[in-house]
């Protein structure tokens, strides 16, 4: 429909982001109909060189505007969506992160999308669902009980059921698929009803104890503002209970919550505990949906149907009509910052997004960032805590083993061992930590020395034994046969040095013959469902060991783990990063947290070669808030982040010596414009020089004001981009978080 065309004495033109890396955007000419009903954020399809490609309108460049270049425009080929997709708050923010993390906009503008969307599919109005045809199936699902739950679940449903409902509620697609297969069940496709559902109380809520009340009040007061709080609690304080409440009082008014947790393991415990308090649309958005799910999921957030969006990282691009609130739960948690390609970080982005929406935020963790303890200081941030565990549970206590005294069996001292049988035979569970998996780190000649080290990259091969023995680099993927003699001095006596999580699993089964122990790392819980599993046998109230990585420091609720060992916390004392002691603090209070949540009371175990280091010390003899007020000092005194701010330029090429001069040189030019505002270190080679066969080699970019930095920084890097060699590849991160 045209109600006033647009005249204008030069050819009407919008601005496209196309999904290239290119930092402008693009003209192209629409006739006046489409330029009067194209919005911005719509969805066209242009030609770009001699592909198509599908581009987002971001700017309609007002008539009667002088064209700029002498290029001959082309004109759009489609219009693919009449009305835009994302709302223009979500279009701001785009612009500003492109800006921002110095990325280009064509591919930033992709992260508020579907893949479905960005391929140039419509928007969807019906969406796959599963429906029962074999009503008598009971017999034949004897041996399968998930696909048995599964059937159960979809004989109670009146109409068919969506395959994001399903997801949701637990079920895998692999198990509807076998169902399918078994023709127990068929796969339709159900009109979609975006209309949102009245959220109602489904439990009652628990009496808040006084920090919590103090910090729901603190926050409701700034409900329709923008406001960033952090709520810094110890693990166990009841944090969630407080995102709870002032969940309700937001999705009682019409309003949605957009909720993002680290990782997807996370999301399942988080759901639950959401379905258990409230009746209301959830949709979940993470990278383990299909593609089609994930249009579904994300049209329901984008609709206003999902009250409450829970999702990791990606999902703070959601284009949310009523947001009303945003929550950052473990906001000291590394995978909120994106490690390659659009090097944004969720935290930082969200700050800005509830900025923008006028909205509150609350960042939380029982280890907050030293990042945000610095945006408290600037009063930037309101801070609240909560002090107490809940109920019964008190903090763990913490002791310190000293391996060089220690004697040993299985990389376990005996003091520790002997700990571990009291606690199995009191009936409890015990966690075991160990950042490593594999059998062991190294593989070493005892006879001459020889170590098997990867061939692309300065680093030691890590020798696995399952599902056979093999050596794996864990930089660059390489996996090559174990040699039967040392290549060098033809012995056999190689030998494996040092412990990963299948060694130390090894040395337990030996250890404790009678307990299950079960391994959590990313080789034994690659299957789908597995960790589900796992999850379950930990809620029951029998003896086990736990024993596993990094997975399992984060945010779970084992009640019934009363010992935490730590076997190994010195790799992260010893790092060359100034950001590694925070990272091992948060570390050893996550681990330890899991301890002692429930009736009884906890114990924390840490094995170490450097008993007398200062962050250790000071976390057993003060807290984690006393160690980030130390280390917020540290910083200041030494003008590290967050008392200044940087960019870190990563360059990798296969010639050494040309990566560092491009680098010299690049370097030498920002000196010059910017005089004496910045800081800058380097060429320096990477921590790890050599990977995957070319030589990494880092500029870091310090500033006192990051006005300055951006400023000088942006000018700067489009004229490095076109400067830069082809074999030479640069990639620019801003805010860094680690400097490898
Ligand atoms: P956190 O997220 O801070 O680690 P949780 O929110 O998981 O802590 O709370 C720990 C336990 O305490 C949960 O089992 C929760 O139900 C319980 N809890 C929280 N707040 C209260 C309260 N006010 N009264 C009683 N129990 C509570
Ligand atoms: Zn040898
Ligand atoms: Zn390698």
């Amino acid at each position: 429909m045209v109600l006033n065309t647009v005249t204008s004495s030069h050819p009407l033109r919008i601005r496209v982001a196309v999904p290239l890396p290119l930092h402008d955007c693009f003209d192209y000419l629409v006739t006046a109909e489409q330029y009067t009903n194209l919005e911005i954020g719509s969805r066209v399809k242009v030609p770009f060189g001699r592909q198509q490609c599908i581009a987002v309108v971001m700017e309609k460049v007002p008539p009667n505007t002088p064209q700029e270049t002498k290029f001959k425009l082309k004109h759009i080929l489609e219009v693919l969506d009449p009305s835009s997709l994302i709302t223009q708050k979500v279009i701001s923010l785009l612009k500003w992160s492109a800006q921002y993390y110095l990325f280009p906009i064509g591919e930033v503008v992709q992260s508020a999308f579907p893949t479905r969307l960005r391929q140039g599919y419509a928007y969807a109005r019906t969406a796959p669902a599963w429906k029962v045809i074999d009503f008598d199936a009971n017999e034949k699902l004897k041996r399968s009980e998930k696909q048995r739950t599964a059937y159960t679940h979809l004989l109670r449903q009146i109409e068919p059921c969506f395959e994001t409902s399903l997801i949701n509620e637990g079920f895998s697609l692999p198990t509807l698929r076998a169902l399918e297969k078994k023709q127990i069940i068929q796969e339709t496709e159900k009109n979609i009803d975006f209309s949102a559902k009245p959220i109602q109380l489904a439990q009652i809520p628990l009496t808040a104890n006084e920090d919590q009340k103090n910090a729901i009040d603190q926050i409701l007061e700034k409900q329709d503002t923008y406001q960033a709080f952090l709520l810094d609690g110890i693990t166990g304080s009841g944090k969630t209970e407080v995102y709870l409440q002032v969940m309700y009082d937001v999705l009682k008014q019409g309003k949605q919550v957009l909720v993002l947790v680290p990782e997807i393991g996370l999301t399942s415990q988080t759901i639950s505990r959401f379905r258990a308090r409230f009746d209301c649309h959830i949709t979940l958005l993470h990278s383990g949906l299909t593609d089609v799910q994930r249009l579904h999921a994300w049209q329901q957030a984008q609709t206003g149907q999902a009250s409450i969006i829970l999702g990791t990282r990606s999902a703070i691009y959601t284009p949310l009509p009523h947001l009303g609130l945003i929550i950052l739960d473990e906001e000291h948690d590394l995978s909120f910052k994106q490690q390659d390609g659009f090097r944004y970080h969720a935290r930082d982005v969200a700050l800005y997004r509830a900025y923008l929406e006028k909205c509150p935020i609350i960042l939380g963790s029982a280890t907050p960032s030293i990042d945000s303890f610095a945006l408290v200081e600037q009063k930037k941030i309101q801070h609240l805590t909560l002090n107490t565990r809940t109920g019964n549970a008190v903090l763990p206590k913490m002791h310190l083993i000293d391996l060089k005294v220690s004697p040993k069996v299985h990389g376990l001292s005996q003091y520790l061992i002997g700990h571990i049988k009291q606690r199995l035979q009191q009936q409890e569970q015990v966690l075991i930590f160990l950042n490593r998996r594999g059998y062991a780190p190294v593989l070493m000649c005892e006879h001459c020395g020889w170590q098997a080290n990867c061939p692309n990259c300065d680093a030691h091969f890590t020798l696995h034994t399952q599902p056979y023995q093999h050596l794996h680099c864990h930089h660059c993927g390489l996996i090559q046969v174990l040699p039967p003699s040392c290549p060098e001095c033809k012995q056999e006596t190689l030998k494996p040095i040092g412990l990963g999580t299948v060694k130390v699993e090894d040395g337990l089964k030996e250890l404790f013959p009678d307990t299950e122990i079960i391994r959590v790392d990313r080789d034994s819980t690659s299957r789908v469902g597995s960790l589900e599993k796992i999850y379950e046998k930990i809620h029951q109230n029998k003896p086990l060991i736990l024993l596993g990585t990094q997975m399992l420091a984060k945010g779970h609720h084992f009640p019934y783990v009363t010992l935490v060992a730590i076997l190994d916390i010195d790799a992260g004392l010893l790092s060359v990063d100034f950001r590694a002691p925070e990272r091992t603090a948060q570390m050893i209070v996550q681990v330890s947290g899991r301890a002692g949540r429930g009736e009884k009371k906890g114990e924390v175990f840490l094995q170490t070669l450097r008993p007398d280091h200062p962050t250790l010390n000071t976390l057993i003899s003060k807290d984690y808030r006393v160690f980030a007020q130390q280390t917020l000092k540290e910083r200041q005194t030494a003008l590290l982040p967050p008392y200044r701010y940087t960019v870190l330029v990563r360059s990798e090429s296969k010639d050494e010596q040309k990566n560092l001069q491009f680098l010299t040189e690049i370097s030498k030019n920002l000196q010059e414009i910017s005089a004496q505002h910045l800081e800058i270190w380097g060429p320096i080679p990477a921590p790890m020089q050599r990977k995957a066969g070319k030589y990494q080699a880092h500029l870091v970019i310090l500033g006192k004001e990051r006005a300055h930095l951006h400023y000088y920084v942006r000018h700067w890097w489009s004229f490095v981009l076109s400067q830069c060699p082809t074999h030479i590849r640069l990639s620019i991160d801003v805010d860094p978080q680690e400097l490898n």
